[in-house]
């Protein structure tokens, strides 16, 4: 059979669910390996809300792979900007695995970066990852199932975008190819260059196994303001491609590869790749069962207060994420001093329109810079999130 095989499995006790979907699939010899299994821990946040990889999957499959080969273990990721790794790990609950003296973990933005050549890449030619690259043998990629604003939804191979050394991230949310892009357009109408940028990713990374965790996955506002849906379910592949496609065929039943471009633009790098979830075989056969439809990530940003008007325009998760957070943590504040007529203004992204801009519109980030003048500009990229909110009062107390 050629086809590529994915294992599910469902249960309450998620260890439970990551041993028997490993029992289902062959996996890759790892003996002799360095291994670095790379979890989704963008954020500072707390466990289990579908926003970072549950640290109980990720200490299930260590147990797992520890156990059956003699292999050393690495774990680590690099999360957005203006996140400290340390942080992001301990606050999601991997404080057991960081202290696990049979693993080691690492903060994969410590060494000087290893920049790599994309010769077949369509917008990136070379691009600069963690220092430990050259260490490592083989990547299991640990992704929390999450729908995402800018990419559809972000799953296995979404998940190395972390290999990606620190603020070179971000460069892949500048590129600018419009020849390109109007080129796949017609096929391919939501694509945007850093779909592009991703799958050209996957001519030099490949994780070897993946393992998705939808133990609590993530509705509506991905990558880090949505909705947590409890799942109990992991998916597992040696073909990570096929994987992300059962992961798909789950959550959103209506949606074909066209809906997250960066799977569609890989699953047209190869003539085996599978295309769809009729290209796959599963373990049950009937996967069917495992469904949950997730509410999809909106395509353009309505924030629920009435006083509050807000613009995102081709920015990165970083701003969107600081001012969504804003917004939640802030909420007394803006009904105290913003009404409908006269509401709290905030623009972020580089895509801006001068003509939607007002004079008192906070521009969040580097990324508004060319808006400077038309708006009160707050640099960083990005600024964090108290200092923007300084920066709000002091433009009350000015006005008052
Ligand atoms: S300024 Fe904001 S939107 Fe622009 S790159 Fe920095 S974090 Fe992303």
């Amino acid at each position: 059979m050629d086809k590529p095989i994915v294992s599910l499995a469902r249960n309450e006790n998620i260890e439970l669910a990551v041993i028997q979907a490993l029992d289902q699939i062959k996996l890759p010899n790892l003996n002799n390996k360095t291994i670095l299994l790379k979890p989704n821990v963008g954020r500072e946040v707390g466990p289990k809300l579908g926003v970072n990889t549950n640290p109980d999957v990720v200490s299930a499959v260590f147990n797992y792979l520890n156990s059956r080969f003699e292999a050393k273990f690495l774990l680590g990721d690099s999360p957005i900007i203006n996140t400290d790794t340390n942080k992001a790990f301990i606050s999601s609950g991997y404080s057991n695995l960081i202290n696990n003296n049979k693993l080691q973990y690492i903060d994969l933005d410590d060494p000087p970066p290893i920049t790599l050549k994309i010769p077949k890449g369509r917008v990136i030619k070379d691009i600069k990852v963690t220092g430990y690259w050259n260490e490592i043998d083989c990547i299991i990629s640990i992704p929390v199932l999450k729908m995402h604003m800018h990419c559809g939804a972000s799953l296995s191979f979404k998940n190395l975008k972390g290999i990606i050394y620190k603020r070179n991230k971000i460069k892949l949310h500048h590129l600018q190819f419009p020849e390109i892009i109007a080129q796949l357009k017609p096929n391919l109408n939501k694509v945007k260059e850093l779909d592009i940028a991703i799958s050209d990713l996957s001519h030099i990374i490949k994780p070897e196994l993946v393992i998705i965790d939808a133990s609590y996955a993530l509705e509506g506002m991905g990558p880090s303001s949505g909705n947590k849906v409890k799942m109990d379910t992991i998916i597992a592949s040696n073909n990570f491609l096929a994987a992300d496609i059962i992961a798909l065929a789950l959550t959103r039943q209506d949606w074909s590869l066209n809906d997250v471009p960066h799977l569609k633009l890989i699953s047209e790098l190869g003539k085996k790749n599978p295309k769809s979830y009729r290209d796959i075989v599963t373990i049950p056969e009937d996967f069917q069962k495992f469904k949950r439809n997730l509410e999809a990530p909106p395509t353009t940003i309505t924030i629920k207060y009435n006083n509050v008007r807000f613009i995102s325009e081709q920015a990165c998760s970083a701003c969107l994420s600081t001012v969504t957070n804003l917004l939640k943590n802030n909420i007394e504040f803006i009904e105290e001093n913003y009404t409908s007529d006269n509401p709290l203004r905030i623009a972020i992204g580089k895509g801006l329109n001068e003509s939607d801009l007002y004079e008192d519109t906070f521009l969040i980030g580097n990324c508004t810079a060319n808006n400077k003048d038309s708006g009160i500009f707050i640099k960083g990229c990005t600024p964090v999130e108290s200092s923007i909110i300084d920066i709000i009062r002091k433009k009350i107390e000015e006005r008052k």
